[in-house]
């Protein structure tokens, strides 16, 4: 591996164990989750300058108004997307930086991705072939339509809120299949979990959260 993905200082392996731990005291308890972020360089996803707060726990800019989203929203959601299952095919709604698809992308067989902003989805899909991952297609799009000619998926996860979560990710979930989406006005969002049971939907509420909306349409 290369220096630069290694880290060193602030991006180092010594700072990324700390960030491990603190996910572990703040009550993530799925290993292959913790192990795979504990891996992932978090910093190449980030703008150079903001190498050194990559191992903060924190949201961090990443251009055109958008946010890589908190290390422990991600590891909440991938876990909440996994215990208990074993998804081959997963949608991702929302790359943006593309941490959490390249966190996706090593626990599951088959990672989808949807991104409305093309210059994001550039930058992502660069660092994702940096890191060799192979089993990830990109679409730029609205995801709010999910991705038709692949359905349905064993996992949906969205990365943006939509008020009120779109019909189409419903029916693009397969019967067991698991969908965790933020939903609901700004400063009123809750994280839900949704689970198909043949034609019952079955609902969970995690957290109260802050995302950056769910837009319709296409940059
Ligand atoms: N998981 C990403 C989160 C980025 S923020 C990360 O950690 O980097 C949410 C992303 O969702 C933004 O990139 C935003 O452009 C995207 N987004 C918002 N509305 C969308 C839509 N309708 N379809 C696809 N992507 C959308």
């Amino acid at each position: 591996m290369s220096a630069d993905l290694r880290g060193i200082g602030m991006t180092s392996q010594r700072t990324r164990d700390r960030l491990i731990q603190r996910l572990r005291d703040a009550g993530i308890a799925n290993n292959h989750v913790l192990d795979v972020m504990r891996e992932i360089p978090r910093h190449i996803f980030v703008d150079e300058a903001l190498a050194s707060r990559a191992y903060e726990d924190t949201a961090l800019p990443i251009g055109f108004g958008q946010t890589i989203s908190q290390p422990y929203i991600v590891a909440r959601m991938t876990a909440a997307l996994l215990d208990g299952k074993s998804p081959v095919r997963v949608l991702e709604v929302g790359t943006g930086s593309g941490y959490q698809t390249a966190v996706l992308a090593r626990l599951v067989d088959e990672l989808y991705t949807v991104e409305r902003i093309a210059g994001l989805q550039e930058l992502a899909r660069q660092r994702l072939k940096r890191l060799n991952f192979r089993n990830i297609r990109y679409k730029h799009s609205d995801g709010s339509w999910g991705w038709d000619i692949f359905a349905p998926f064993d996992g949906i996860i969205v990365t943006a809120a939509p008020e009120e979560v779109p019909e189409e990710l419903f029916s693009q979930l397969a019967d067991g299949g698991r969908m965790v989406i933020p939903a609901g006005r700004s400063g009123h969002q809750q994280l839900l979990v949704f689970e198909r049971q043949g034609t019952q939907i079955q609902q969970d509420v995690l957290d109260r959260v802050s995302f950056v909306p769910l837009v319709k349409g296409e940059v």
